[in-house]
């Protein structure tokens, strides 16, 4: 094995509570009133885009979000949102301790489906960028499950010296053996058909 592709939001870094508050957050930047019932229906959109495209964009994601809410929020909405997503902090230092770990093994890269710049800036913020080789978001690679997504590691690996880990049985684990890739699947389950981690930190223990 060469090179192990990590999956991000509740991989590396779970999601929910820092995308509600930074939303919360830019709405109330942008003078809108909310209620639970709208954060929740923009929540929901943000997986809609990769049902119906490749990739990501900044204008498809918006597209969904006011069709969802049946508001008419302007790109600056998504601009803000990115911006303030990039602007959280987290502390983990015995995720640290394991990527350095792994590093110094294997090359590390990430991909994701959301934007790449707020991807980076958290991963830069959490101290763990300098891990990886790159990051790859759905703005600039394709989503998961899209054929293509792994392509860019194909150009440098074959799929058999590539580990795929995340939390989503389709994307990160079900899709990436479809490939000829290896892969982890982070979850609380018991699985008896795929190799199955609760934390990140076991990896230290298998590779
Ligand atoms: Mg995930």
């Amino acid at each position: 094995m060469k090179a192990i592709i990590f999956d991000l939001d509740n991989t590396l870094i779970m999601w929910k509570d820092e995308f509600i508050s930074a939303l919360k957050n830019v709405l109330k930047e942008m003078n809108y009133n909310f209620s639970e019932e709208l954060i929740t229906k923009i929540d929901e959109s943000i997986n809609m885009s990769e049902k119906y495209y490749p990739k990501l964009s900044k204008e498809t994601f918006l597209e969904f979000v006011n069709h969802r809410t049946n508001l008419n929020l302007p790109i600056l909405f998504v601009d803000k949102l990115i911006e303030a997503q990039g602007n959280l902090f987290y502390q983990d230092e015995e995720l640290k301790n394991t990527l350095e770990y792994l590093s110094k093994k294997y090359d590390l890269y990430v991909i994701t489906n959301w934007f790449t710049e707020t991807q980076k800036k958290r991963l830069e913020n959490m101290g763990i960028l300098q891990y990886f080789q790159k990051v790859y978001g759905a703005d600039i690679n394709y989503y998961k499950p899209n054929p293509q997504a792994f392509a860019v590691i194909f150009e440098k690996y074959q799929p058999n010296e590539c580990l795929s880990i995340g939390d989503s049985l389709e994307n990160d684990v079900e899709f990436p053996i479809s490939l000829g890739m290896h892969a982890i699947w982070k979850t609380d389950k018991k699985d008896h058909r795929y190799q199955t981690i609760k934390s990140l930190n076991e990896l230290k223990n298998i590779l």
